[in-house]
Order: structure tokens, then sequence, then C-alpha cells
């Protein structure tokens, strides 16, 4: 037997893959309910793993059966089975709560939430499906004006459930492509940057009186290519001294108070958009390590946002605060392109970049190479580097990355 809880993880790609090179060190067993084949499990072998899908109501009972505690890698996934688990007599814990998971997997419902405790999101409309979608977008249009975005509620990640509505003409497109999934249109949000903070939340929920922490990392800032996550930035650019001391704080203020609305421990993403105004508004929040935090690998060694998944769930000891060994950190991701070999120029000129004071660090996924699917990441980090020097030293790989999705 294993000599700590077995984590039961739903879900084996890559978030899993770089949690489960996160445990073995620590020798914290993972149990993986995946394909086979899936990432995760080649990089940990163990005769806990289920073969199978995590959307397998019988497969999730599998693997409680052979865990500890469970967690997730998805947040599309069937919390019903969950909510079960974790309430039977013999219960396995999940983490984060299936609460947290139910409320979240629906975008609607999650900013909803949100705005219902005061916290600043984007205007929202819900949106009827069928032969009232048309009224209702028209309606969306006269509130909001064009563009606004189309989003389904559900069920949605890179972008793939979003759809820009930038004028009337666009409005029979959108019927046809979203015509026969639950939607809702969110105010066009003109931000000058989008920012993300991850959180640390560890919590006794079946414990009253556990005091409840939060602990922020940095902000980062993220862009994306369509709708597509494609680089991180630690600092954000262009913020320097006080202004990025003020930035920081807010932005880490808000993405607490959202993560102290929900349920369970983790670590947790919270997507926000800066504006022009130097507001900032909530996008959505992910409840499990994310790719805006993937720098901390090597940025924050002592705590990536996969160590503190561990951390959180087996409710081990964790810093006073989340300090970078570096000054800065760049992260670029590694997508397929056209052909199964189009990022292959990438690779190789990440792997010659060499500079005093750089370090760069490739994260191939294991993946089989398809156009836009993330297959990998690179980080580049600057022991003394300002983000600015950061990303000059990086240019040739972002113009590389570019070409792929050309
Ligand atoms: P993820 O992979 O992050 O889960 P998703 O499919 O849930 O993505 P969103 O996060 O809703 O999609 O949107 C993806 C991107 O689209 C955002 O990061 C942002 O760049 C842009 N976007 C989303 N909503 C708006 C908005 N209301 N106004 C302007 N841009 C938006
Ligand atoms: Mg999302
Ligand atoms: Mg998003």
């Amino acid at each position: 037997m294993f000599p700590t809880p077995v984590i039961g993880l739903l879900g084996g790609g890559q978030l899993g893959q770089m949690l489960c090179e996160a445990a073995a060190p620590l020798n914290v067993p993972i149990a993986v309910l995946d394909a086979d084949d899936a990432p995760a499990k080649q990089v940990n072998r163990n005769t806990h793993h289920v073969a199978g899908s995590f959307k397998e109501a019988s497969k999730i009972r599998e693997l409680a059966a052979n865990s500890d505690v469970l967690t997730v890698e998805i947040e599309h996934i069937d919390t019903a089975v969950l909510e079960e688990l974790a309430t039977a007599a013999k219960a396995v814990p999940v983490h984060p709560s299936w609460k947290t998971l139910r409320l979240v997997q629906n975008k609607y419902e999650q900013k909803e939430y949100f705005a219902s405790k005061g916290l600043p999101v984007a205007e929202q409309m819900a949106i009827e499906s069928g032969t009232g979608m048309r009224t209702s977008m028209e309606q969306a249009a006269a509130s909001y004006g064009y563009p606004f975005m189309l989003k389904a509620r559900k069920d949605s990640y890179d972008g793939r459930g979003n759809f820009k509505v930038s004028s009337p003409e666009d409005l029979a497109a959108a019927e046809s492509e979203f015509g026969h999934v639950a939607c809702y249109a969110e105010k066009w949000v003109p931000f000058v940057m989008e920012l993300s903070v991850m959180v640390i939340r560890t919590e006794s929920d079946s414990a009253p009186g556990v005091t409840k922490k939060l602990l922020p990392y940095p902000v980062v800032e993220t862009v994306h290519e369509d709708n597509i996550c494609s680089y991180v930035y630690m600092p954000p650019r262009g913020l320097s001294g006080e202004r990025l001391a003020q930035i920081s704080d807010m932005a880490q203020a808000v993405a607490c108070r959202v993560i102290d609305q929900l349920w369970g421990r983790g670590v947790f993403a919270v997507e926000l958009f800066l504006t022009a105004d130097d507001r900032i508004l909530v996008n959505e929040i992910a409840p499990r390590p994310h790719n805006s935090g993937h720098l901390t690998i090597e940025a924050i060694p002592y705590m990536s946002q996969f160590k503190a998944q561990l951390t959180a769930i087996l409710d081990r000891p964790l810093p006073a605060a989340l300090e970078p060994h570096v000054a800065s950190a760049l992260m670029i991701n590694v997508l397929g392109g056209a052909t199964a070999d189009a990022h292959v120029p990438l690779l190789e000129a990440a792997q010659a970049t060499f500079a005093k004071g750089l370090g760069v660090y490739v994260h191939m996924y294991g993946k089989e190479a398809k156009p836009s699917r993330k297959i990998g990441h690179i980080t580049l980090t600057g022991t003394t580097m300002s983000i600015a020097e950061l990303e000059a030293s990086a240019a040739q790989l972002i113009e590389l990355a570019k070409t792929i999705r050309e």
C-alpha cells in the first residue's frame, strides 16, 4: 500500500500530467481516470489507474473505490456522481467541492452568482434557444450594441463556445451555429489587458470553524489569439512601480473575493479583464490548475500551481506568501499547426536559446499534434531581467509560435 492518501484524478491530459510530475517527488500517489495512453498516465505508472472516460458514472465510481480523495483536471463532468460519492455513508471527499464544479460548469449561472455577491462581471443576459433565438439576440443587440459576445453556457473551452456578433449580418450565422445549445449574451468588454490570478484555497468543509485561507499568486497578463491563450507574462507588460503594485493588489483582491464564494480546497484560476478606466471585471474562473499558472513551475518552484493543488487537497502546510524566485517569466503555448511537425522549428529554436540570466524550459505533453491543439508549452525566466527584456530575448520564439498558427 501507499504511505500517503491516493488522489483520484478525473481526466489525464496535460494538467493531470503536470500534477503527476509534481506528485512523484512528494511520494503522493495519483490514480488517473482516462484512456491508457493519456498524457498523465505516460509519466505515472501504478496499479490504481482506471481506463475509460470521466464521462462515465461507473468509471468515476471505480476510481473512487481506488482513491481516498477525488479531484479533477476539467470542470465539464457529471457532478451528480461526485455529489453521491461525497455525501455517501462511506464518503470519498471531492476537492474542489462538487458544488463549485456544478456552479462553474455553467458560465451563465457562474456569473449570475458572482454578480449576486456584488462581484464585478460583464453584463450578461439569457438568450432563448430555438425559434425565439433571433428576437432574443436582437434584444441583446439593442441593450449592448455591436459587437456583443454570444456564449454557450456549458462545455466551452479555448473559445469554442464563443461567437462574436459584430453586426446584424452575423445574426443568421450565430443562429445556425448556436441555435441548438443553451446560450447567453455578454456585453463586449473593450479591455486594455487580460489578467489572471491563481488562488490557493484551503478549507475543511466537513469541519465547521476551520479557518479558510486564500493565497493568491502574483498577477499575470494573458494574451489570447483566436480565443486561445497563446502567451502569459509575469509581471504584466507596460506596468511598473506604483501602478503595477496598484493593479496587482486590485486584481488579487478581486480574485480572492471571487474564490471566497466557492466551496472546497484546491487551486483556482480567476480570468480578469482590465478596462481603460482601471476597472477589473471577472471573465470566468477555472476550479483547477490553469494555463495561466504553468509558469509557476519554474518561477515559484517551491509551490508551483500543481504542488499547490496537492498541498491544498491533502491539507498540508502552505507558505505565508507566494514570491517568485525570478524577476520575470513568460510562457509560450505550443499549438499544433497545419502539419504534424509545424511546431518543430519552435522547439528547436527554444532548445538553442541561451543567454546569461535566462532560463528556457520546454514542456511537451505527449499529445498528437492537431491544428490549434495545445500540445506543449515553453517557459522563459529572467533572473534579473524586466518583462520587457525577457520578451525581447524571446522575440524569435514568439515569432515562430505565430508562424505555426498561420
Ligand atoms: P477557456 O479556455 O479560458 O475556458 P472559454 O471557451 O471559456 O475559454 P472565454 O474565457 O469566455 O472562453 O473567452 C475566451 C476569450 O475571448 C477571453 O479570454 C477574451 O479574450 C475573449 N472574450 C470573452 N468574453 C469577452 C467579452 N465579453 N468581451 C471581449 N472579449 C471577450
Ligand atoms: Mg472557460
Ligand atoms: Mg476563459
